[in-house]
């Protein structure tokens, strides 16, 4: 107390007299350079793309919009701050220049990237700019000057900077006539908001993106992406930038680690197999399958009449309780092929990937791909950089088909039959599809569009609309269409000795068990929902007659497998099992269909771990229990407590 009355007058006049230097140097910043922050706050918030087109869905969301132009108008007001702070002259005029076509040239990419090949600016953007030599970057500057797109965000940039030379002159005339009017005061209070809010958000946005800079690999990156999806997907484009340097960067490093690995593993390393020579191994990676929705777990509509009738026959067996290990298909299908040290798929950069142990045993290996594509998501581009790697492509595929055209999963599975007839040797082919993915499409035929509105069961369920209703019937027939792709693959290896693994990458919602769709973070107290239709996945084992008649132990193991609780990080060391290969990176305990495996705690890419989720399969023979020790049919199960169908 004392102490404070003794500097007081010295210290009231400096704790005063800083906030308020600072609150007019904020308040002249804006006053002097508001055009300047709308238009930094338009060129990044938005692209010319918008001003002639609108989005039908791309940007859905209000958070979209207040965070494209609360970081840009953020962005903006930072540079005004730094304008105010330079002399008037030369030095300033050429600060503001250069910021605004900074500015000028991402809303430009992001205009003719988005028009011409539906491009943000992305980590696969920036790949395809930099992997463009010297011949494609003139047919790119010949593309861009046909574009149309190219000259709509010319003009759109032409107006804005028009707009903003014609303002920015009359500045000081504008604020004298606010002045002038008595609006002074209510202009000062709305000045005043418009500030707060603007660093407020920014404030929040600059500590959410840092984020980025804190990832030191991509799987530390694209956890963050996971966590904050809105902000990456609708951001400004300084952040999308910002965002693709780093995704590239590490990316890069991880990929290199990745084929290092892959590259000595497929010259030396050691594997071996015991099959005939005659054997097939198949896996189907499927693509957002809703395990709830499929008539062999019990489906009210028949979406699965082909694979159903497999399972009666006893060729085919569904397995209860499958669990992806992330809800993207990137993230899924790299700990799928990789043989993740302790099922930890995030570790997928350290581990051999199956494939290359199946080359590397004197498996033909052949990756047919109708998914693999340069859209702007994290995810494709990750999954294209790991799947297409050089050393992949050169060391490790005998056959790689990707249609570079864009072609339905049943057109595809046949072009693959039409290239080449099944090996008559050991070989591994995958199969990757396009799957359900909403929203799904199918030929719009009569035999594809058997499921309408009328038919989806809504017990339950108030939120389900005639669109609703309709695009449920969209997904069920969806669905019927990939049971028909999935058993054109298998009819090709009907007469070989084959052994066909179907699993989907993940899981899906279709306004199941409340008013949302895709894949949209958890509601309060319905998690175990929530895991059940994004992470518990459709997995089934057909075996051929001619491999059940081979391999009659192996085909008792596959049935007694079906109830045990698997995890698709694992799933690796199944298929090397599925092989009959001897190497040192397999581990019995983590295979599924093994006599010793242990059943493990199920990590997810966020590191939660998740809980069992049985749905037992009701086509075909009772699955056997864990142990196989008695035979009691589970079918009772599937129609009881949250198994139920929606
Ligand atoms: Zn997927």
């Amino acid at each position: 107390m004392h102490n404070i009355s003794h500097n007081s007058p010295q210290h009231s006049r400096l704790l005063t007299s800083i906030p308020k230097a600072i609150s007019s140097a904020m308040f002249r910043a804006f006053k002097a350079e508001w055009p300047l922050i709308l238009l930094v706050a338009m060129l990044l918030g938005t692209s010319g793309y918008w001003f002639f087109h609108h989005f039908s869905s791309m940007a859905p969301y209000p958070v979209s919009w207040i965070s494209r132009f609360g970081n840009g108008a953020f962005i903006g007001y930072i540079v005004a701050l730094v304008l105010t702070a330079i002399p008037l002259g030369l030095c300033r005029a050429t600060v503001r220049w250069l910021c605004i076509a900074a500015a000028s040239a991402l809303f430009v990419a992001e205009g003719c990237a988005f028009g011409i090949w539906g491009l943000h600016i992305s980590p696969a953007l920036l790949t395809l700019a930099a992997e463009t030599n010297m011949q494609e970057t003139r047919l790119t500057a010949s593309l861009l000057a046909s574009s149309r797109y190219f000259w709509e965000v010319l003009a759109a940039l032409a107006i804005l900077l028009g707009l903003y030379i014609a303002v920015n002159g009359r500045t000081a005339i504008i604020n004298r006539r606010i002045a002038s009017f008595g609006w002074r005061k209510s202009a000062r209070t709305v000045a005043w908001i418009f500030i707060c809010a603007i660093t407020a958000w920014g404030i929040r946005s600059a500590i959410v993106i840092s984020g980025i800079y804190r990832s030191d690999t991509s799987a530390c990156l694209e956890r963050w992406v996971v966590r904050n999806d809105e902000l990456q997907e609708y951001t400004d484009n300084c952040s999308r930038l910002l965002f693709a340097l780093q995704s590239v960067n590490l990316m890069k490093n991880d990929k290199r680690d990745w084929e290092e690995l892959q590259h000595s593993f497929l010259t030396q390393g050691d594997a071996v197999t015991s099959a005939s020579d005659s054997l097939q191994v198949v896996c189907i990676i499927g693509e957002s399958f809703i395990r709830s929705h499929s008539s062999i777990y019990g489906y009210p509509l028949e979406t699965n009449p082909r694979l159903c009738r497999e399972a009666m026959r006893g060729n085919l067996v569904a397995f209860a309780d499958m669990a992806a290990f992330a809800k993207h298909t990137s993230l899924s299908l790299r700990s799928i092929l990789s043989v993740n040290p302790s099922g930890d798929g995030n570790r997928w950069n350290s581990a051999i990937s199956f494939p290359s142990i199946f080359r590397r045993a004197g498996f033909r290996v052949e990756l047919n791909d109708n998914q693999l594509t340069y859209a702007s998501s994290i995810w494709a581009f990750s999954l294209s950089a790991v799947m297409l790697s050089k050393t992949m492509t050169q060391h490790c595929y005998n056959s790689l088909y990707v249609p570079q055209k864009h072609t339905d999963d049943l057109s595809f599975v046949d072009s693959v039959a039409a290239r080449h007839p099944v090996a008559p040797h050991k070989q591994l082919t995958l199969y990757h599809l396009k799957g359900q993915h909403l929203w799904p499409s199918y030929p719009d035929t009569p035999e594809w569009n058997v499921f309408s509105p009328a038919d989806i069961p809504n017990p339950g369920r108030p939120w389900l609309d005639s669109k609703r209703r309709q695009q449920i019937a969209g997904y069920d027939n969806a669905t019927l269409f990939n049971d028909s792709v999935v058993s054109h693959i298998i009819s090709r290896y009907r007469h070989t000795e084959a052994i066909v693994v179907y699993l989907s990458d993940h899981g899906e919602e279709i306004y199941d068990y409340r008013d949302a769709a895709l894949r949209q973070p958890p509601a309060p107290g319905m998690m175990q929902e929530f895991l059940a239709h994004q992470f518990a996945i459709p997995f089934f084992i057909w075996m051929s007659d001619l491999y059940m008649q081979r391999h009659p132990a192996h085909a008792n193991l596959i049935r007694r497998a079906a109830l045990r609780p698997g995890s698709l990080a694992d799933i690796a060391n199944t298929f090397i099992g599925l092989g009959g290969i001897s190497t040192p990176c397999y581990n019995p305990q983590r295979d599924i269909l093994s006599p010793e495996f242990i059943p493990a705690p199920r990590l997810t890419n966020l590191g939660d771990t998740l809980p069992q989720m049985p749905m037992p399969p009701v086509a075909g023979p009772a699955p056997h229990n864990l142990h196989g020790s008695h035979e009691t049919p589970n079918f009772v199960m599937a129609n009881n407590g949250n198994n139920t169908p929606p």
